[in-house]
């Protein structure tokens, strides 16, 4: 028989094809009339027995299709070969001892890197390779690491096993944006251990500091460290932005209207129009029902129980059709006293809730003590203060709706180029650079420093650190200090075109794959499954 319908089997004949049971037997026989010994490699055409191997195969129009093929067993006619029989190796299409064939093998592996244990195996029944989810893992395990062409630029970083408790190392080869390891921790050790095995790295791209600045100088002493253009970048909006919670009280007083306007309290409790919206659109698609059943002779009680109303509802219905909820605005016992709590707050400095409660109360006040605890609680909140008692929660605290923008989104208008800011914010940045020398000087340092990082260039940098190191801001100072520390990784990663950007996209595929398996996988399952592509 042959036929371009058959399996392809080089090398043997195929003798006879049945279904039974919906698995279809394919029984086929080699044609090798010799063999070599595997100790002595002497070829032996003295056949032994011929025996049968029954191997799963690929399925066949989606039925299951067994092999079973005859092989010989031949004897080692060396003279001095202590072997005196051996089995013919079928090495295209199975492994000795294996119970399937190299092709399923392989469609199998690439089914479990894609899909992890249980996902993989439930498809493989689908399609008519049934395979148990064990079987499915072991095969993974048992891949072998693809051979790793020696790298000259790689880079580090961290990924999370479990946030803030374990973390791992991913190393990329990004000249040829590859993953080239996954290691189980991020300590310097491991990863120094790692690189000394290429001495071909010329260069190592790695986030600021830290670990992997320390692994990179054991295991790699001959490689140019760059520190990440993204992290440094990072750092420095960091430090504007404590730098900005920290200038906040004059910040605020500089850009307060004449008249307070920070609501608290005295903001009416409203609700999302499109949330409102939508609540009525559904009464109201409720009550067009209740009208329809009505018409059809249902009584009061059956409509209550068929739409899960209350009896009540649904007379009201019917006598008319429902009305949107009024929000009647609120005024607050607080409104009164707001313009004072801010006053005491922003520019007085007083931080005690139940001081200013106190005073309040001297003044006339006659609430309680926890709106206003709670207030002060928000307006800690909002100059990025920790709280020391802790929000008193029998109230809900109403959102803080400010007239002065928050410290974070000052921090933005110090990191965006100017052009990019709306009209309003580009003035009243212009206010707060002209008011304040400190923030005047900090901006200044903070566009030339992001300048910098988009020219690519190192040239400015030295005239940089010496100026921000004599800054008025002590953030800033402590970040040129950081500079200065890894100054000839900073300069490589403002002056290299290399960065972290492609680990950081190798990072998201590895979450992901974590996740698929439900952080239950463990790391050998996880590292095949992200070396290996699927
Ligand atoms: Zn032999």
């Amino acid at each position: 028989m042959t036929s371009p319908l058959l399996p392809d089997l080089p090398g043997f004949s195929i003798e006879h094809v049945t279904i039974a049971d919906g698995i279809t037997v394919v029984l086929a026989q080699s044609q090798t009339t010799s063999s070599s010994c595997p100790d002595c490699t002497h070829l032996s055409s003295r056949i032994h027995s011929r025996y049968q191997r029954k191997l799963a195969d690929l399925p066949w129009s989606g039925r299951v299709v067994r092999l079973v093929v005859q092989v010989c067993r031949f004897f080692c006619t060396h003279p001095d070969c202590p072997r005196k029989t051996f089995a013919e190796p079928i090495p295209d299409l199975a492994e000795r001892y294996a119970r399937r064939t190299n092709r399923l093998k392989e469609v199998l592996e690439r089914l479990g890197l894609a899909l992890g244990g249980e996902p993989g195996s439930r498809l493989t029944a689908v399609l008519g390779m049934g395979c148990s989810p064990d079987t499915l893992l072991r095969l993974l395990r048992r891949l072998p690491d693809e051979p790793i062409d020696p790298p000259r630029v790689v880079s580090l970083d961290d990924w999370a096993w479990r946030r803030g408790t374990r973390y791992g190392t991913i190393i990329c080869d990004l000249e040829r944006h590859r993953r080239l390891d996954v290691l189980a921790s991020r300590d310097a050790a491991s990863a120094a251990a790692w690189l000394k095995r290429y001495p071909s790295i010329e260069i190592i791209s790695r986030d600021r500091g830290g670990e992997y600045a320390e692994a990179a100088r054991v295991g790699a002493p001959q490689a140019v460290q760059v520190a990440d253009r993204f992290h440094i970048s990072q750092n420095l909006h960091e430090a504007i932005d404590q730098a900005i919670r920290r200038c906040y009280p004059t910040i605020h007083q500089l850009l307060s209207p004449t008249q307070p306007v920070l609501l608290g309290e005295d903001l009416p409790l409203k609700r999302d129009d499109a949330a409102k919206a939508a609540t009525q659109k559904r009464r109201m698609a409720r009550y067009e029902r209740v009208k329809v059943l009505h018409e059809q002779g249902y009584s009061l009680a059956q409509l209550a129980a068929y739409l899960a109303m209350k009896q009540e509802t649904v007379q009201k219905y019917l006598m008319e059709p429902p009305r949107p909820s009024v929000y009647k605005p609120r005024h607050g016992k607080l409104t009164k006293y707001t313009p004072f709590i801010h006053r005491r707050f922003f520019q007085e400095g007083c931080r005690n809730s139940l001081q200013i409660f106190r005073e309040m109360q001297q003044q006339g006040y006659a609430g309680g003590s926890t709106i206003v605890v709670n207030y002060v609680t928000q307006l800690r909140q909002l100059i990025g203060e920790p709280s020391t008692a802790g929000p008193i929660m029998r109230t809900r605290p109403t959102p803080l709706k400010a007239a002065v923008p928050s410290p974070r989104e000052i921090g933005w208008w110090f990191c965006l180029p100017v052009n990019r800011l709306p009209q309003k914010q580009q003035d009243q940045l212009l206010l707060l650079r002209e008011a304040d020398s400190e923030l005047g000087e900090l901006y200044h340092l903070a566009q030339t420093f992001f300048r910098l990082i988009r020219d690519h260039s190192s040239s400015q940098l030295t005239p940089w650190m010496e100026n921000a190191l004599e800054s008025q801001t002590p953030e800033l100072r402590s970040f040129a200090r950081g500079l200065r520390r890894e100054e000839i990784a900073v300069r490589a990663g403002l002056d290299l075109p290399w960065s972290q950007g492609q680990t950081e996209g190798q990072i998201t595929r590895l979450k992901l794959i974590k996740r698929q398996g439900y952080g239950r996988a463990k790391f050998d399952l996880l590292r095949q499954r992200v070396l290996h592509a699927a």
